[in-house]
């Protein structure tokens, strides 16, 4: 059994209501009103210097400590997902195409119930303690809109915390991992232009169509021929569009897609050659191709010194053996722009069946968590911001 502090034992009641609260009324991206007032209200209510309206709706929250010392950043997403839910649940999403199917809710109440817990400390506290609450993680832009609202104008964190649940794994393990944990993530956008015509006289015209499949088809060497067998990276093209009835050649065709890499230069290199395969085998088809990238996010590389406070602080509530390495995942997250500003660790809380049984995954409509989550998630946001305020 996970060794839970008094201190979060005590609001655990309130933590499932307030997580089960924000579940019920899920909010997309840059439209956490409801969410983002009550955060606000809260952190008020426990004496922190409250700023709000930062990238549209992120609110933070920050608290000078008794002694002075060095500031931890904890964050969480409070955003939810177009996603009609489907799990049944007495407290299922009253929003009709809108569901926390992340645990962005579980996310809100955990640091809610730290930010609680840890100003009742501050006065003891060396160093000060800065929350983020940030909107639109799941449009990967939230954490950037934020900064470019002057979030951390002020602020200079030195080390910074972010538990994200997770249904792989079970309730009463903690996964947590040094160097780089989740990868960038490019939005890809090539058009391939032809000339239209009709669809028996392909001669006279140029299929745009036939060259892009030939894109696509040469697109998957770029990972499987051109990248370090030991590197890693993913480039999926997941839309196309192109043509409007059978008889028709169109004109051009319209590719999305996503890179995702660790690695930065990697990723620098892929797409040169992203560009330089589009172009050339589409001006091999007498096509021309436009090859335009949207740089969403960087990767999420988590800090060795934060990941040590934050390994020491897993092991003493869920034990060192529940504590687990958890493999790099290719997902993304904008709480890399975060950890630009502020060494970090993100860790994962187990938030599966305890008996290991499986559970849908994040992101699915019938996604949900086991509640026990909560409590470890808290303890481990608040014992690893103690130990990182610790002197020494
Ligand atoms: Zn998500
Ligand atoms: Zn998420």
């Amino acid at each position: 059994m996970p060794n839970i502090s008094p201190q979060v034992q005590a609001l655990c009641d309130d933590m499932v209501a307030l997580r089960r609260d924000f579940h019920r009324h899920p909010e997309l991206g840059f439209q956490e009103v409801r969410t983002a007032g009550i955060v606000a209200e809260r952190l008020r209510a426990l004496g922190y210097t409250v700023r709000t309206g930062l990238g549209k709706t992120g609110v933070t929250g920050f608290l000078r400590g008794g002694k002075p010392g060095k500031t931890v950043l904890l964050r969480a997403d409070i955003d939810a997902l177009p996603i009609l839910e489907q799990t049944g649940a007495p407290y299922a999403s009253q929003h009709s195409g809108a569901m926390h199917a992340c645990g962005h809710d579980a996310h809100t109440a955990m640091a809610l119930a730290a930010a609680e817990i840890l100003a009742k400390e501050a006065p003891a506290l060396n160093g000060n303690l800065f929350f983020v609450f940030q909107p639109a993680e799941e449009l990967l832009t939230g954490a950037a809109a934020m900064l470019q609202d002057g979030a951390l104008d002020g602020v200079t964190p030195d080390v910074g915390f972010a538990v994200h649940v997770m249904n792989r794994i079970p309730a009463g393990t903690i996964a947590v991992r040094s160097g780089p944990v989740m990868t960038s993530a490019d939005k890809l956008s090539i058009t391939v232009t032809g000339r239209g015509g009709h669809g028996a006289n392909p001669h006279s015209a140029v299929d745009p169509i036939v060259a892009a499949a030939q894109v696509i088809t040469a697109l998957q060497t770029l990972v499987s021929r051109e990248t370090h067998p030991l590197k890693s990276a993913v480039l999926s093209i997941t839309m196309l569009k192109a043509g409007t009835a059978f008889n028709i050649i169109p004109d051009t065709v319209e590719m999305i897609g996503t890179l995702r890499c660790f690695d930065a230069e990697l990723r620098t290199s892929l797409l040169a050659s992203l560009k330089r395969t589009a172009e050339g085998i589409a001006s091999a088809l007498r096509c021309t191709a436009s090859v335009a990238n949207e740089f969403l996010t960087p990767a999420v590389i988590n800090d060795p010194a934060a990941t040590a406070l934050a390994r020491d602080a897993a092991g003493k509530i869920v034990g060192d053996d529940k504590v687990v390495e958890w493999e790099p995942l290719t997902g993304s997250d904008d709480i890399a722009y975060l950890w630009e500003r502020a060494p970090g660790c993100y860790a994962f809380v187990g938030s599966g069946k305890p008996d290991g049984s499986p559970s849908p995954a994040g992101h699915n409509a019938k996604f949900d968590i086991e509640e026990s989550s909560l409590a470890i998630g808290t303890d481990f946001l608040v014992r690893a911001a103690r130990a990182a305020l610790r002197p020494r």
